[in-house]
C-alpha cells in the first residue's frame, strides 16, 4: 500500500475537486452569506503534497494522531491511508480498498448530523442536574418536551440541512464550558468515527487477506467476556463491524501506547457512543436482522460499553478533578447507554430518576452489582 495510490483512489472514487476540501466551490457558497470566514491555512491547504493524508488539515492531523496511536508493527499500513472530506447529502463515513491502497471519506452531511446530536447530548446531560429539584409532573413536562423538540429538530435537519438549526436554542450554550464540552463530543465522535473506518483497515476486512495478528488480538480480547458468546454467534460480516468498534475505542484510548492517557476512555466512547447515535436515529438503525451487514446501533452500543467496562469500569473518569474524581468510567457508560435508550424512545426519564434508568440495563447494571 501507498500513500500516492490511496490518495489516487479517493479522488477517483469520490470524484472531489483535487483541492482543499475547504476552498471547494460549494463550501465557499456556503459560507459566503454568513459572517464566517475560512482561515488562509485551511483554504490553502495542499491536499497533494507528498506527505498529505487528507484533502482537510484537520482531518490530515486526526490520521497523523490514529498512526501514532497505532501498534508499531501496524505503523507501515497505517501511515499509508488517506482520509478525505466529501460534499454528499448522503450520510456517508466510509472505508475503500484496491491492491494498493486504502482511503477514507467522511461526509459533510454526516459531520453536521453529529452536531444536533453532541448538541442534544449536552441539554441531556443538564436536563438529568434540572430535573432532580422540580416535582415529578414538571420533570414528565420536562423530558417528554425535550424529546419532541429533539425529534422535530432532527426532521428540519432532513429537511433543511445545519441551516435549519440557525436559531435552535439547541446551538444556543448557556456558557463556555457548556460550549466547550459541546465542540469537544463533536470532535471525538469524528475523530472515534475515522478511527473505525481506519479500523476496517487495519484489520483488513475491505481486503481479502486478513492480518491474523490484529483478529488474534481482537479474539482475545472477547473471549472471556460476558459479551463473547454473542459476539462470535454473529455472522461474520456483524462481528467485523462490532472489532472495528472495538478497535477504534482501543485506539482512540491510547490502548496500544506505552503512554495511555487516563482521560482517553471516557472521551473514547463518548464519541463511540454519540458517533452510533447519530447512524442510529438518523438512518433508523436500531435495531438489524441477522442478514444485515451491520449490527443494530443499539446492540453495538451495549456490546462496545459492556467489553470496556470490564476493562476499565472502575477507572476514574476524571482521575485529575478533585471535585469529580469519584466518578468512574462505568458511571459515564450508564449514562451514555441511557442518553441512546432515550432517543431511541425506549425509556422515558419522566417517573425514574437516571440510577433507576440504568438499573434496566441488566448487563451495565451487573457490573455495577459485582463491582460496588
Ligand atoms: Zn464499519
Amino acid at each position: 500500500m501507498e500513500l500516492k495510490n490511496s490518495r489516487g483512489l479517493f479522488f477517483a472514487q469520490t470524484r472531489e475537486p483535487q483541492i482543499s476540501y475547504w476552498a471547494n466551490p460549494k463550501m465557499l457558497k456556503l459560507v459566503e452569506g454568513s459572517r464566517r470566514t475560512i482561515p488562509s491555512e485551511f483554504l490553502n491547504w495542499n491536499p497533494c503534497a507528498p506527505d498529505s493524508r487528507s484533502n482537510c488539515p484537520q482531518l490530515h492531523s486526526t490520521m497523523e494522531m490514529l498512526v501514532n496511536l497505532s501498534n508499531p508493527k501496524w505503523r507501515d499500513r497505517a501511515s499509508n491511508i488517506y482520509a478525505g472530506r466529501i460534499y454528499s447529502n448522503e450520510d456517508v463515513a466510509e472505508a475503500q480498498t484496491n491492491l494498493r491502497g486504502g482511503m477514507i471519506a467522511i461526509s459533510n452531511e454526516y459531520s453536521s448530523a453529529i452536531t444536533a446530536y453532541a448538541a442534544m447530548y449536552g441539554r441531556f446531560v443538564s436536563a438529568i442536574d434540572f430535573a432532580a429539584g422540580i416535582t415529578q409532573e414538571q420533570s414528565r413536562l420536562l423530558w417528554t418536551g425535550l424529546h419532541d423538540h429533539f425529534n422535530k429538530s432532527i426532521e428540519d435537519f432532513k429537511r433543511g440541512g445545519i441551516i435549519s438549526l440557525k436559531g435552535n436554542d439547541l446551538m444556543v450554550f448557556p456558557d463556555d464550558e457548556a460550549r466547550s464540552s459541546f465542540e469537544s463530543a463533536i470532535f471525538m465522535a469524528e475523530f472515534w468515527t475515522v478511527a473505525h473506518e481506519f479500523s476496517h483497515h487495519i484489520v483488513r476486512d475491505v481486503s481479502t487477506r486478513r492480518d491474523r495478528e490484529v483478529v488474534t488480538i481482537l479474539r482475545d480480547l472477547t473471549k472471556a467476556s460476558s459479551v463473547g458468546a454473542e459476539i462470535r454467534a454473529m455472522s461474520s460480516d456483524q462481528r467485523d463491524e462490532i472489532n472495528a468498534d472495538l478497535l477504534a475505542t482501543l485506539l482512540v484510548s491510547g490502548y496500544f501506547n506505552d503512554t495511555r492517557d487516563p482521560i482517553g476512555v471516557p472521551g473514547s466512547i463518548s464519541g463511540a457512543a454519540l458517533s452510533l447515535i447519530t447512524i442510529a436515529h438518523f438512518r433508523d438503525e436500531w435495531t438489524c436482522d441477522p442478514e444485515d451487514s451491520h449490527p443494530g446501533c443499539l446492540d453495538r452500543i451495549r456490546i462496545l460499553l459492556t467489553l470496556i467496562c470490564e476493562y476499565y469500569g472502575s477507572e476514574s473518569a476524571y482521575p485529575g478533578d478533585s471535585e469529580r474524581s469519584h466518578i468512574v468510567v462505568r458511571r459515564v457508560a450508564g449514562l451514555l447507554i441511557t442518553f441512546a435508550l432515550w432517543v431511541h424512545g425506549s425509556i422515558g426519564m419522566d417517573s425514574k430518576s437516571i440510577n433507576n434508568s440504568i438499573a434496566t440495563l441488566s448487563v451495565i447494571f451487573e457490573f455495577m452489582e459485582n463491582e460496588d
